[in-house]
Parts: C-alpha cells; sequence; structure tokens
C-alpha cells in the first residue's frame, strides 16, 4: 500500500510507516495513491463480517501483510459485530457500540492496536497519550494484552468521572496510569514535552497512537459494508447514511466504502452546532468558530482534523460533491429526536439523535434510511434519563469494572517526575 501526504504529495510512505508516524511533514493527512474498487460487490455481501472485513484490509494493505495475516489481525480486533437495527418503516441504526468501551472508536482503536503490534515485532514500543475521559478507556482497552506493546496514560486527577475513570484505570498488566494532580491541559503538555525530548522519545521508544491514523479509518470501512450485508437484498439499491461526525473519521472511511463499490446513494454529515462543515457544504467558505459545549460532547469539534481527506476525495474525483449534504442540529432538535426515537420503541443517545434527525431530512419514502449508533445510550447515562424520564442501566461491562480497584499511580505535573517514572518502569526493565 503506497500513500501520500496530503499536504506534500512527493511524501510516499508504506503502510507500515504511515501507521507509525501517523502524520507527514507540515502535519499533513496520509491518503492512499490508489483506492481498490471491487467488481463483485454482492459476493462480498455474502461472507460473514471477519472474512470480509479482512478481504478488504488485504486489498487495501496490498503485500506488505499476507492475507492470513490480516485474517489473524482482524480476527483479534473485530471480536464483537455491528448489528443493524429497525428502528420504524425505512430507518435503521447501525449499533457500532457492542465493543469493551461502548463506542464505534473500539473498531479503529482495536485493529492500529493489532497493526502495531504486528509491525513492531521484537522492537518493544510505548504508547503514551493524554485523556480528558473517553479516549483513554479505547486505547487502554484496545492495547491491554498487547505483550510488546506498552501504554501510559495520563489524566486530569478528580477530574473525570469514576466510572471514565475506573473504564481505564482498572486494567493493569501493560496498562499504567497516572492521575496528575493538575488539569488536561497539563497532561497533554507533559506528553509534548516528552516527544520533544528526542533522548526519552528513543530510549522509551515512544508512540502516539494518534486519532488521525490511517489504520483507524481503514478499519471504519469495514463496517459500512456490514450494514448493507444486513439489509435484504431489495433494498440495498438506494440508501442514505447519516453520520454524527465530529473529526469526520467516520465520514471519510463511508464515503471510502462508496468509491470501492459499495452502494450508497448518499451521505449526510450530521453535527451539532459545531456546524463548519454544514455551513462550508452551502456556501463555499471554510469559516469555523468558537467550539461550543453540547450534549453531544464527542463531536464538539470546530475544526474537524479529517476534513483534507473528504476534500481529496472530491479533489481527485473519486466521488462528486453531490453525494453529500450537511445537516447542523441544535440542542432541542436533538432532545427532539431522541423522544422521537424512544417513541418508537428505540432508546438512543444524543450523538445518534443528531445522526437521525439528519437523516429524516434528507430520506425519501422510497428509500432505506441508516444512521450510525456511535456510542451506547449508557454511556451518555445521565443526559439520556434528563431527556427521557426513564432509567437507563450500565451494561455488564460498565457494571463489572465499576466494581474494580483504581491501579493509577499519582504525579504532580513535573516531567522530570514523569521521565523518572518512565525510565524506571520502562528502560531499566
Ligand atoms: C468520536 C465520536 C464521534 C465523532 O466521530 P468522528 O469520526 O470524529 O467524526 C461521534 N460520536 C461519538 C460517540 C464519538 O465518540
Amino acid at each position: 500500500m503506497e500513500l501520500f501526504n496530503l499536504k506534500d504529495p512527493s511524501q510516499k510512505v508504506s503502510f507500515a510507516e504511515a501507521l507509525q508516524i501517523g502524520l507527514g511533514k507540515q502535519q499533513g493527512l496520509f491518503f492512499p495513491a490508489s483506492i481498490p474498487v471491487f467488481d463483485d460487490i454482492d459476493a462480498l455481501l455474502d461472507m460473514d463480517f471477519v472474512s470480509r472485513s479482512s478481504f478488504i484490509l488485504s486489498r487495501l494493505i496490498g503485500d506488505e501483510l499476507s492475507e492470513s495475516e490480516v485474517q489473524e489481525l482482524v480476527s483479534n480486533a473485530f471480536e464483537f459485530g455491528a448489528p443493524l437495527a429497525h428502528v420504524k418503516d425505512n430507518v435503521f441504526c447501525l449499533e457500532l457500540f457492542h465493543g469493551p468501551t461502548l463506542a464505534f472508536k473500539d473498531f479503529g482503536g482495536r485493529f492500529m492496536a493489532q497493526c502495531l503490534s504486528k509491525i513492531a515485532g521484537d522492537r518493544p514500543i510505548t504508547i503514551l497519550t493524554a485523556t480528558s475521559g473517553d479516549t483513554g478507556a479505547a486505547v487502554a482497552h484496545a492495547f491491554h494484552g498487547i505483550s510488546n506493546i506498552q501504554v501510559v496514560i495520563l489524566y486530569p486527577k478528580d477530574k473525570i468521572s469514576l466510572l471514565q475513570e475506573k473504564m481505564f484505570a482498572t486494567l493493569g498488566d501493560n496498562i499504567r496510569t497516572i492521575a496528575i494532580n493538575d488539569d488536561f491541559d497539563a497532561c497533554q503538555q507533559l506528553v509534548k514535552s516528552a516527544f520533544d525530548d528526542q533522548q526519552v522519545r528513543d530510549d522509551v521508544h515512544l508512540n502516539s497512537a494518534n486519532s488521525i491514523n490511517i489504520s483507524r479509518l481503514m478499519a471504519q470501512i469495514c463496517y459500512y459494508f456490514e450494514a448493507i450485508a444486513q439489509l435484504p437484498v431489495e433494498k440495498r439499491q438506494d440508501v442514505v447514511i447519516s453520520v454524527p461526525s465530529g473529526n469526520f473519521g467516520n465520514l471519510t472511511a463511508g464515503m471510502i466504502a462508496k468509491v470501492m463499490g459499495l452502494p450508497i446513494k448518499h451521505f449526510v454529515a450530521a453535527t451539532n452546532l459545531n456546524d463548519t462543515v454544514p455551513r462550508y457544504l452551502k456556501s463555499g467558505e471554510w469559516t469555523p468558530k468558537n467550539t461550543i459545549a453540547t450534549m453531544s460532547n464527542a463531536m464538539d469539534v470546530s475544526q474537524p482534523n479529517n476534513w483534507p481527506r473528504i476534500e481529496a476525495l472530491f479533489e481527485y474525483n473519486y466521488l462528486d460533491k453531490a453525494c453529500l449534504s450537511g445537516c447542523a442540529v441544535d440542542e432541542d432538535y436533538t432532545q427532539l429526536a431522541m423522544r422521537q426515537l424512544a417513541q418508537a420503541g428505540y432508546v438512543s443517545e444524543p450523538h445518534a439523535a443528531v445522526a437521525y434527525l439528519g437523516l429524516t431530512k434528507e430520506l425519501q419514502e422510497e428509500q432505506t434510511g441508516i444512521f450510525l449508533g456511535t456510542a451506547h445510550p449508557a454511556k451518555f447515562k445521565e443526559s439520556v434519563e434528563n431527556v427521557l424520564g426513564q432509567p437507563i442501566s450500565l451494561p455488564p461491562e460498565l457494571a463489572e469494572c465499576a466494581g474494580k480497584e483504581i491501579l493509577s499511580i499519582e504525579m504532580d505535573n513535573d516531567f522530570a517526575q514523569l521521565k523518572a517514572y518512565l525510565y524506571k518502569e520502562l528502560v531499566s526493565r
């Protein structure tokens, strides 16, 4: 697989390189030099999820990994499904929240972890990252038990919810967690200091497991195929998919699936009040505003970092701009959508509700509509209970970790201490 840097097309890298460096020169995103197109989509849709995903990813990765190697990575990463739930009439929800941290980021995170472990081989790697809550859990669970990769997660002490803390700070083994006596920015600054220190970087073999890593997108392509595969054959030809979007990685993956031949007629880029993209699609002007806090807080992003990849799909004539429309949903309509869904017997959370509302704006009667369910309602228990006035029970994964002991150590916001810790734990072992 060859990829090039969208900011500097002369920088070309392999899959293994893109995986490990994440971002190119000038902070440019990597983009595939070519995208394979499948001619027998029906045969592909007949396969089971893991076999089909292995086939798709193997075609993308090319000869850097054998088919059986890719199959092994995929079966380790995708240990849970992506069921298509019928919500009402011609509307379905693709439920992407059945992984260990109950959110769609498990797909990309776990596949990236598997790939890194494979490519690292005997070389040790340390993932160092800061979290303000959710990403920590996804990273920790994705790498937990992968013996050649050590993970160190910093988070602000007493500034995240106890349940969030328990989701990543109770795992142990190769996952080390440090509660910093300061705020999230301080944690991020400590991580940055470590990456800026070439000696530490080399000695500890630091790697970032960044959210813009191409391997994440590649994994996400697979569940769009799984969505269409679960529709009856006669409903597959006129499908509209609405994607609740923040950094636009999820939508990018869906649009690449369309390039590969998956029959998706139209996409809706659904956002909350952070509506840079819907406004851009209407006016052609890119004018990000200050970020606004909303109920669908995983989408509180006003400068989406994956957007250049979508722009590239248009620029390089893979897709026509007409296949995408935007929809920004405010807080009242988000709540209304949650209530409408509940009335139809489907309990959902704010992110999926934004996508549902965006879908209803675009969907014609004779079409089939799918909105993506990016998180389990229990992950946003408080706002779901507030809006719907009914209790939400914790799924077994969450209930189980709620009873476990937190294994974190505490540390002041002091780089010298962090450095000493990294050397003690990871260098002189
Ligand atoms: C990250 C996230 C999103 C946004 O996905 P992007 O790929 O950044 O657009 C939507 N919903 C939930 C629950 C998320 O965690």
